[in-house]
């Protein structure tokens, strides 16, 4: 109990004093009723409530932390930060504080802890200690921004071919603003603006100025590499500050020592099939200094790195033989003394959901405390949110946490632990271990029965899945609507068997601890000859029994705030069935543990307006509900001539993509515009399908033979682009991935063609479920929801032509809603000022000549 053995502060007991609660106690209305409703609640008792500070030291949230009395105080130091204030009450009436009292509110104290006793009416305060909101920060001095980034400055001095831009100076000076303010910053950046050292220097002057750590997220690894391999080695070189960013990655990515030294011991025991690969990778672990993946020369086998990766439930931390050795420890020790942490948003929001988890926004969660957040690629946020927050529960991923435990392919060696566990026991000469190996082979039959009826649940789950959707698609999604838990089908069938699931799991669980249990007593007396086998039994039986919870919710509980659907995927080998969850709305999970929780917030991106406004970001992230933080929106046009290097297409004499004959219809333009613009060009879809059609089409064409094709899913997006950058004639017919996140500047690109507007599939549960929501409370969900979404992706599209001022090309809209429906405009409008050729498709061709042939 640290705080008793405190030092006691002499200080703190001078400032004990007693006031009345209007006189010097500042806390709003509501606050203070919540306190005085949870004094009510407690009679007798003693509480321990956190009141949270706004900048003028009033006291605006009460979260009560503990009912007790000092001896709980560690419940509380988690959620605290400075400026909070720790509220005891002692119902006898008398404040004068005890000696735990004083140890707590010390300690409290010299980290800007506040401590106040108060009766129970809340009509005396005695302030043991006042809170303190930490020293003077020191601010940006925006003129030095100005200078770096001036047409004289270090920058542009060291790099050929700078361009002085109005913008990026402007977007780094409301950036420095957001710093110095704590500031809520959503700033939209047009493609050319610059805004990665826009954000970036004044990040370093304030984690300099202030010692402070700044994390920045991106949503793609080509960013992260831009910002690692090209932005930061120039400012380190060119600014007169001494700074440190280091990239930070999931712990699923480094290998554990301890796991490789147990297999290593473990592979004299029994033959491994994968004994090769194993090898290596051991081998590997002795000679790399990362100890990462993005160290290895080949991407390792999924079930060979499961059992090397570090992972939470199995690491021993501080007990661990190999702690000061730890590739994942090591990369977080550089991380805690990084001033810029480079994450991606799966990692900010791992992160994010632990410390919320944990009530615990000011100290070490994955990533090492901060409070200062840029997220690039801000447009992702709500999807990767949604992921994150979300559950899948899969057959797969179940049964291949039971084989870790035992797994016999016909007659192959058998492998898992529990065969590891048998072969030792059967060298200790003890009588007492035989009745742990029959427990064993028991356990054995009892995972293999898990097993099926596993398969046989999600079999069953497949079925009606099939049953409900009657259609041969080999993707199905059906979202478990109310009708669907109403009926008797999913009682009778999909309910009636997952019961017989999860007792069976409690059963099995339950037997898998006791094991465990009697395990580790013989490892007690065997030299811990069995510590990891014991770690990976405990794991394994804590993931199970998350599986079986989240199975349980799924079946039987019934959350408004949750969208739930199966996923199946029908293979020639077998079916791949998952439940998955996720939440309806992010806005209030974003607004909780984040908006209210860092004191600088800077989302940015090339596309977060739709029709120049901020209103959907501001509405599917909960920024419109953010109260008492100063919020400000920014938009910085490209600083590119969209006017003289662009022109946009729109051919309106063809049917419109819902039509069957489109395909044919756009065959001939397509491969009219490509014999204009010489290949050079990517074409954009929005399903394989229709890609798969086209290309087949396309690339028998005699007029193009000299042209390369290449399509997405014949080779990786990295080789892909690397072949169409070399290739300066090639075509490209990508999907989703290459609608963003490319980079080809030069005459690689000179043409972009739109095939459909990228409206999301309308029977995806999750947006299914989000337009009902928006429908019920009387607004039009496509406007608000559908289009908008829609326009981000497109303005994606637009984005991948022009990536510098010498840059120029044509932007060909294939589909002719955008002229045609109401809502076209809002498409047209959301991009920068184009010349725009609406018309026939020889009108547009024309002009496409002219613009080529000039
Ligand atoms: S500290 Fe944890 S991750 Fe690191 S080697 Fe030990 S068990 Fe593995």
């Amino acid at each position: 109990m640290i705080f008793l053995e405190y030092q006691i502060n002499i200080i703190y007991f001078k400032s004990v004093m007693k006031v009345l609660v209007t006189e010097d106690f500042l806390i709003e209305e509501s606050a203070l009723n919540e306190l005085k409703k949870a004094l009510e609640k407690a009679g007798n008792t003693e509480i321990f409530a956190i009141g949270h500070t706004d900048n003028n030291n009033e006291i605006t949230e009460i979260n009560v932390v503990s009912w007790g009395n000092e001896f709980m105080a560690p419940a509380i130091i988690n959620n605290l930060k400075q400026g909070d204030v720790v509220i005891h009450n002692h119902p006898s009436g008398n404040l004068t504080p005890s000696p735990p009292d004083i140890n707590l509110a010390s300690y409290l104290g010299n980290q800007g802890i506040g401590f106040y006793i108060i009766n129970n009416d809340v009509s005396e305060v005695r302030f043991v200690t006042k809170s303190w909101k930490g020293e003077e920060r020191n601010p940006i001095d925006t003129d030095k921004i100005k200078s770096i980034l001036g047409p004289d400055g270090p920058i542009a001095k060291n790099l050929q071919g700078y361009e002085y831009r109005e913008s990026q100076v402007e977007m780094a000076i409301e950036v420095a603003d957001a710093f110095n303010n704590s500031k809520i910053s959503i700033i939209e950046a047009g493609t050319g603006t610059g805004k990665t050292m826009a954000y970036l220097i004044p990040s370093i002057m304030w984690a300099i100025n202030n010692k402070e750590k700044i994390l920045i997220s991106t949503n793609t690894i080509n960013l992260q590499e831009q910002l690692l391999k090209k932005d930061i080695p120039l400012l380190k070189e060119v600014l007169d500050i001494q700074f440190n960013a280091v990239l930070v990655k999931g712990r699923n990515n480094y290998l554990c020592l301890r796991k490789a030294k147990a297999e290593e011991s473990d592979l004299t025991i029994g033959v491994d099939e994968n004994l090769d690969e194993l090898m290596t990778l051991i081998q590997w672990s002795k000679i790399t200094d990362d100890g990462s993946l993005s160290d290895l020369n080949f991407i390792p086998r999924e079930e060979i790195w499961d059992r090397l990766k570090c992972e939470s439930d199995t690491c021993l931390r501080v007990k661990c033989s190999f702690y000061k050795n730890c590739f994942l420890l090591k990369a977080r020790r550089k991380a805690s003394q990084a001033d810029l942490l480079i994450v991606n948003h799966h990692l900010l929001f791992a992160d994010l959901s632990l410390r919320a988890n944990l009530n615990n926004f000011a100290d070490l969660a994955i990533l090492p405390p901060y409070s200062h957040i840029i997220i690039d690629e801000a447009h992702h946020i709500e999807d990767v949110s949604t992921k994150y927050f979300g559950l899948k529960t899969s057959k797969k991923g179940l049964i291949r946490i039971l084989n870790r435990l035992w797994f016999q392919l016909r007659k192959k060696e058998a492998k898992g632990v529990l065969l590891l566990v048998s072969k030792k026991l059967n060298k200790i000469k003890d009588e007492t271990v035989i009745p742990v190996q029959k427990t064993i082979d028991s356990l054995i039959t009892q995972k293999n029965e898990l097993v099926n009826l596993t398969a046989e649940l999600f079999d069953e789950i497949a079925k009606f899945t099939d049953n409900i959707i009657k259609n041969e698609q080999n993707e199905l999604k059906l979202r478990i609507t109310d009708k669907i838990e109403e009926s008797i089908d999913w009682e009778n069938t999909v309910r009636l068997k997952s019961k017989e699931f999860i007792n069976s799991a409690g059963i099995f669980i339950t037997n898998l601890s006791r094991f465990h249990k009697k395990l580790d007593s013989i490892n007690n007396k065997n030299s811990k000859i069995f510590d990891s086998n014991l770690i990976e039994i405990a794991a394994i039986s804590k993931r199970v029994e998350e599986y079986v919870n989240s199975i349980e919710n799924f079946m039987f509980e019934n959350n408004t705030n949750e969208v739930k659907w199966i996923e199946l995927k029908k293979y020639k080998k077998g079916n791949s069935v998952s439940l998955n969850t996720a939440p309806l709305k992010i806005d209030t999970i974003l607004k909780e543990y984040l908006f209210n929780q860092f004191d600088t917030i800077i989302m940015t991106s090339a596309t977060l307006t739709v029709n120049n406004n901020f209103d959907y970001f501001k509405d599917r992230t909960g920024i419109s509900t953010v109260e008492k933080r100063e919020i400000i929106a920014r938009l910085f046009p490209s600083p590119f001539d969209f006017k003289s290097q662009v022109i946009i297409g729109i051919p309106l004499d063809i049917p419109p993509p819902t039509q069957d004959l489109f395909p044919f219809h756009i065959e001939p333009i397509i491969t009219e515009i490509l014999k204009i613009s010489k290949g050079k060009a990517f074409i954009l879809f929005t399903s394989y399908m229709l890609l798969n059609l086209l290309y087949s089409q396309i690339i028998t064409k005699p007029e193009l033979s000299g042209i390369t094709m290449l399509k997405q899913g014949d080779e990786n997006r990295h080789n892909l682009l690397k072949k169409f950058k070399k290739d300066i004639n090639s075509v490209l017919f990508g999907t989703d991935s290459f609608w963003e996140g490319v980079d080809v500047s030069g005459e690689a690109l000179e043409a972009v063609i739109i095939v459909r507007l990228p409206f999301r599939v309308p029977t995806e549960p999750i947006y299914e479920a989000r337009r009902e929501e928006i429908e019920k409370s009387g607004r039009d969900s496509f406007i608000e929801y559908t289009v908008p979404q829609a326009v981000i992706k497109f303005k994606q599209g637009f984005g991948r032509l022009i990536r510098n001022n010498t840059d120029r090309g044509s932007i060909i809209i294939l589909d002719k809603r955008i002229q045609e429906k109401y809502y076209g405009n809002i498409f047209l409008n959301s991009l920068p000022e184009c010349r725009t050729i609406i018309g026939t498709k020889d009108a547009v061709l024309d002009e496409l000549r002219k613009f080529y042939y000039k």
